[in-house]
């Protein structure tokens, strides 16, 4: 019987048409469902939110609740700048060349709407946080990979191949799933190969503070590179606040005009009462950064050696928080990571979802240490015991 509630023609464009849902999201489900420990999505496991900017947070609700301008509150703005030319060592304008979104993925969407279109080509490193695949589609982009899954090394060549034809490359470090952290050398290669093809770039920089490797260097630090750079960072990974959804997105004047184009009718302006919080959290003393990313290097510890112990193989990462761990059986990423959620009570992300071929299969999964030590110990614990390789 024909369903009268549905129109008699296929609905969704093109462009949507090889987007399908998050795994990361579809995986936290999974462990609702099984009442398993998460450590599939990359959330805070206790509230470690400093109370100072919580306080912050509750009392910008009493005193403004409407919209700020559009690119962000002034005072946020001047933070943002100020903080940023001490880690980033450039000079952003706050009028200008700063805009605070609704969170670093609309940063990263907003950016790529603004600089990608119809047939280009969006170069990134595999395997990938997944959000750059869809956001290239929605612009009606190409996604190139390049694949690092090897020895998580960069490969010059390829990337030099892949730019003769591309206009936009995107760098994320430290790595989102694999805690690579890109060295000033591999940044300065790049910075090459950008001048020479004439591409833009889009870094995520969401673990900036998060990282355990001497070799982090901020990309826009490098050479000339922060002329051609979109930077989309912000509030959730560094002080916990994952559902405040603040980011900041800095870019120079002729980059940030037509991001600020697709901001302004997207979300007009990011959650005022957090924005103002933003001020207070950019406040910290550094103590708070090096107390945040020691705290962090003890959990990936704790975590890699309970994984090696009960028998899987992690790649210890250099930064953020996760691990990829490769596995000793046959089963593909996806039988393995839905059986240990099922026996173990453990979710992880099967790591095929970092890939953009959807067929491809994957030998590993991701884990996330972005959660209390205890729990993860319990998890560690229940995978040990329920392991059937
Ligand atoms: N960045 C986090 C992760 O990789 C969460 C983002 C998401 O919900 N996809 O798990």
């Amino acid at each position: 019987m024909k369903d009268v509630r549905r129109p008699d023609r296929d609905v969704g464009t093109d462009r949507l048409g090889a987007v399908s849902e998050s795994v990361i999201r579809e995986m936290t489900r999974e462990a609702h469902a099984h009442d398993a420990i998460n450590l599939s999505q990359g959330i805070p496991d206790v509230d470690e939110a400093p109370e100072a900017i919580k306080q912050a947070a509750k009392d910008a609700i009493d005193a403004e609740s409407q919209y700020t301008i559009t690119w962000g509150l002034p005072d946020l703005r001047e933070k943002v700048s100020e903080r940023y030319a001490d880690w980033k060592g450039v000079e952003y304008d706050p009028e200008t060349e700063v805009t605070i979104t609704t969170g670093t993925s609309e940063a990263l969407v907003s950016t790529m709407l603004a600089l990608a279109q119809d047939g280009d080509e969006v170069i990134y490193f595999e395997p990938v946080y997944e959000s750059y695949i869809p956001a290239s589609r929605f612009a009606g982009a190409e996604p190139v990979p390049i694949d690092m899954t090897d020895d998580l090394d960069l490969d010059v060549e390829a990337l030099a191949d892949a730019a003769e034809t591309a206009s936009l490359l995107v760098l994320n470090t430290p790595m989102n799933p694999t805690g690579k952290v890109f060295t000033r050398e591999e940044l300065e290669a790049i910075e090459e190969v950008v001048f020479e093809h004439d591409l833009l770039v889009l870094t995520d920089e969401i673990y900036e503070h998060i990282a355990y490797s001497d070799d982090y260097v901020s990309p826009v630090s490098v050479g000339e590179l922060a002329d051609r750079t979109v930077v989309c960072t912000g509030m959730s990974k560094t002080f916990s606040v994952t559902g405040w959804r603040v980011g900041f997105c800095l870019a120079p004047e002729y980059l940030s005009r037509e991001l600020r184009k697709v901001h302004d009718y997207t979300t007009i302006c990011a959650p005022t009462p957090f924005q103002r919080a933003g001020v207070e959290a950019l406040s910290l003393p550094d103590s708070y950064y090096e107390d945040l990313a020691d705290s962090y290097e003890r959990r990936r510890d704790v975590l890699c050696e309970g994984l090696a112990d009960a028998g899987l193989d992690p790649v210890v990462p250099d930064g953020a928080y996760y691990v990829m761990a490769r596995y000793p059986t046959a089963e593909s990423d996806v039988e393995f990571s839905y059986r240990l959620v099922r026996e173990a009570g453990v979710a992880v992300v099967p790591g095929s979802s970092f890939y953009t071929d959807p067929d491809r299969d994957a030998d590993w999964v991701r884990f996330t240490f972005s959660r209390d030590e205890s729990t993860i110990r319990e998890a560690v614990d229940r995978i040990d015991e329920h392991r059937w390789w």
